[in-house]
């Protein structure tokens, strides 16, 4: 393994065993379910949206390491953008977890995100990762409940 590697694994383990901004958000304006019926993953990810700015953003529910560690990434790297840099950030989450190049263009716009490509080896796993961050979008669109199959 690179040291790069080693340094994203770190940073996922980090995140799954001391998950950040994990809990109830009461004044959320948005929220959403998602599931992962193929691993059990359930997290619920909750958002405060003012003047098209995300102010708050908390995630709660059960799941494993990677959906864990990537709710967790994902609410870090959410918190204080724009509605137009959140929808980017989804775009580039879906590249980067999808993607079968050895380049990712968006990988400098991700920050510590960017500990997730690794991920891609692992097909069954993308889902996983990439749980929260479809209920996080589906939350802005105003839907409630998302399935990931
Ligand atoms: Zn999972």
């Amino acid at each position: 393994m690179s040291d790069l590697e080693d340094l994203y694994q770190e940073i996922i383990l980090d995140h799954n065993r001391r998950p950040r901004n994990f809990g109830p958000l009461p004044e959320a304006t948005h929220h959403a379910e998602g599931h992962n019926p193929l691993c059990g993953d359930h997290i619920k990810v909750l958002l405060r949206l003012e003047d098209d700015v995300v102010r708050e953003v908390k995630f709660e529910g059960e799941g494993c390491a990677i959906s864990k560690a990537s709710a967790s990434l994902m609410t870090t790297h959410l918190k204080g953008k724009k509605l137009g840099a959140v929808r980017e950030a989804f775009r580039a989450i879906n590249h980067l977890l999808t993607s079968q190049e050895d380049e990712i263009p968006e990988l400098e716009t991700l920050g510590d995100v960017a500990a997730l490509q690794g991920v891609r080896r692992y097909p069954v796993r993308v889902k996983c990762a990439s749980l929260a961050w479809h209920a996080a979008d589906a939350a802005l669109d105003g839907v409630v409940e998302t399935t990931t199959e």
